[in-house]
């Protein structure tokens, strides 16, 4: 049991249009996961093996958990007969003997089930950390266990196909060598920071419902340009995350400049959770 051994809901998924950048990452994560997935033959006709697993490795806040949900989502929206599944390696991970392997076991017959599919490891370092770097000498025998498992499981898959397993990590430097060999995750993407014209991209996205007036106010210019002077100079080393959280931060800035009542506001604000019918009521007299 357990949500991880279901295939996730991905009809509320967004698509790739919810991902500033990352042009060559998404090409190439098409390609070695749908392209095995649907049109296996292809790989046979030409007598290569088809790609097992891909890793996402990169600095937090970069993209590879939204490409991965991207995926699934643009499957989805395309009618693609493609399930998916997806866990953090810290959820698989357990404190009985045993247990973890069992949940493995359980995900990975599960997708096989239903394959074609796509499991998707989140925080795969959290499952699978270097044997000989954990727990001291030789790792644990409990989590050598675990890794020994994700190996058989991806091996097994070989041949009967159909599944395909994504990893993501932002440190790639503590996963077991052996998962990176081929025929496990033989396709690595890296997930950098974005540089000067993917923040705009990004930058664009998150603005993207900002009123055109409010977008030129004090800027003195047009919010393109001023847009992309601030993806060129005023954000350099920013993830897609930390972008994220600034345009958050100037439309919050925005609301309280505006509107200093607002707080005021709240507290005499209710918001139906069901119609988000919002209504008003009377502190004094509730
Ligand atoms: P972590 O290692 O922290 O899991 P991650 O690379 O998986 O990092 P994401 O979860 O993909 O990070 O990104 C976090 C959030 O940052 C996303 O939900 C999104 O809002 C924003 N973000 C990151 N990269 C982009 C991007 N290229 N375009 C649009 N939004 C982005």
């Amino acid at each position: 049991g357990g949500s991880w051994a279901e295939p996730v809901n991905v009809s509320g998924f967004e698509g790739w249009d919810s991902i500033g950048g990352r042009k060559s990452q998404i090409d190439a994560l098409k390609e070695c996961t749908l392209l095995p997935l649907l049109y296996p033959e292809l790989y046979t006709a030409l007598g290569v093996k088809p790609p097992q697993g891909v890793l996402l490795h990169g600095p937090p806040g970069c993209g590879k958990t939204l490409a991965a949900r991207a995926l699934a989502g643009s499957c989805h929206k395309a009618g693609l007969p493609v399930s998916f599944f997806a866990c953090r390696g810290g959820d698989i991970q357990s404190k009985y003997v045993g247990e973890a392997e069992q949940r493995l076991c359980g995900l990975f017959e599960a997708a096989q089930r239903v394959a074609p599919s796509i499991i998707f490891f989140d925080e795969l370092d959290g499952l699978a950390p270097s044997r000989s770097e954990s727990g001291g000498e030789g790792g644990t025998a409990h989590q050598n266990a675990v890794v020994a498992t994700l190996l058989a499981l991806m091996d097994g898959l070989v041949g009967r196909g159909q599944v395909v397993v994504i990893g993501a990590t932002n440190r790639p430097d503590l996963l077991d060598h052996a998962l990176r060999r081929p025929g496990r995750f033989d396709r690595e993407l890296s997930f950098g920071l974005p540089d000067a014209s993917e923040r705009l991209q990004i930058l664009q996205l998150n603005v993207k419902l900002w009123p055109a007036s409010s977008r030129d106010a004090g800027v003195g210019g047009a919010s393109e340009d001023f847009l992309r002077k601030l993806a060129v100079e005023g954000t350099a080393g920013l993830s897609g995350a930390d972008l994220r959280a600034l345009c958050a931060e100037a439309a919050i800035c925005s609301i309280r400049r505006s509107f200093p009542q607002i707080y005021t506001e709240l507290t005499r604000l209710r918001v139906d959770p069901q119609s988000l019918q919002v209504t008003e009521q009377d502190i004094a007299v509730a």
